[in-house]
């Protein structure tokens, strides 16, 4: 039994030998398992990559994979799948705000059955009011949009098992966000609760503006309901301004005003139009149902997924 770790790092030279020699060794050695971790330099502009090569030049056991420029997160870790050969990976940061001593805790829910561990950041310790409110709106946003399988507060602290890897591995669209993509994955799922820590050193990469990019990224790439709320509003628009427009018709027009009304043409003007707005929006609407299916076949997502380790007498892999 093998464990992967795989660990983003972009620009943390001042805290990374403190990640891997206090944190994340001690955490290892006490579990005593077979293990290798891949560090993803991610462009990084400083010392990083030297001391990574330095790393492994005395440790087997950790290999680095450099990247040609800075790809952001989600690309690193997805490039860090791909190298990973345990029998489980487990995914975490670099600057020790997701505690190595919680692997244990991973690996275990993992020898419990579970193929996906999610660590579910509890309590926020260093962040602002903002973030906070980031978070809780992104979450409620994401839910809104049908996403039900989100656990609010889910990290990228995560252990897979090789199957979801393996499939993982297979997927090939680019405005990627990890987390939606495995919890889009499904398999059976545990999750941690943890407490976000500080950092050990450096500042956080990201900011308002990558995260904003980041969440509609999640949002287009999951689910396009919004399309479907513009066209509902069109919908009632044309409906309502329909229903009106036939009551001045017939009331003003073919009753000849018995209620008095008197609308004049600037009136049937502005309902007129209101009515073309809302058969805009829908025909609107209508083509962007069309445009997410080609998305959705750009995406090239496979119609679904075998649980291999669960499934048992298929091709003679799995009989027990
Ligand atoms: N990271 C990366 N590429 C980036 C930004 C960040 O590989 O473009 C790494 C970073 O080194 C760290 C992890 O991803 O190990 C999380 O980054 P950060 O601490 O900046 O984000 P946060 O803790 O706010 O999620
Ligand atoms: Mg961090």
């Amino acid at each position: 039994m093998k464990i992967s770790f795989v660990v983003p790092v972009y620009n943390e030279e001042k805290g990374l030998l403190k990640f891997y020699n206090e944190l994340f060794l001690p955490e290892v050695k006490k579990i005593n398992i077979d293990y290798e971790i891949v560090f993803v330099n991610d462009g990084s502009e400083d010392k990083t990559l030297e001391i990574l090569q330095e790393l492994a030049a005395h440790q087997k056991s950790v290999k680095v994979l450099s990247l040609s420029r800075n790809f952001g997160k989600e690309m690193a870790l997805t490039a860090g799948l791909r190298e990973a050969t345990g029998d489980a990976v487990i995914t975490m940061d670099a600057d020790g705000q997701q505690p190595p001593s919680l692997i244990w805790d991973f690996i275990k829910k993992w020898h419990g059955g579970a193929e996906v561990v999610t660590g579910v950041r509890g309590k926020f310790e260093k962040h602002g009011l903002v973030a906070k409110i980031g978070s809780k709106l992104f979450y409620w946003i994401l839910r809104l949009l049908g996403t039900k399988d989100t656990v609010p507060g889910s990290t990228d602290f995560r252990l897979l098992d090789r199957v979801v890897v393996d499939e993982y591995n297979k997927l090939t669209e680019h405005g990627r966000i990890t987390r939606g993509l495995i919890d889009w994955m499904g398999y059976r799922r545990e999750y941690i609760n943890y407490v976000y820590g500080n950092r050990l050193a450096g500042k956080p990469s990201y900011n308002f503006r990558k995260l904003f990019g980041l969440a509609i990224d999640s949002f287009v790439s999951m689910s396009s309901t919004p399309l479907v709320i513009f066209g509902w509003f069109g919908a009632i628009i044309t409906f309502l301004s329909g229903i009106l427009g036939l009551f001045v018709i017939i009331q003003q027009f073919i009753m000849g005003d018995p209620m008095g009304l008197r609308w004049t043409g600037p009136t049937m003007l502005a309902i007129f139009i209101t009515f073309l707005v809302g058969l805009l929006l829908i025909s609107q609407a209508i083509t962007a149902l069309y445009i997410s299916h080609i998305h959705a076949e750009t995406q090239g997502r496979p119609l679904f997924i075998v649980d291999k380790k669960q499934s048992r007498n298929l091709d003679g892999k799995k009989k027990s």
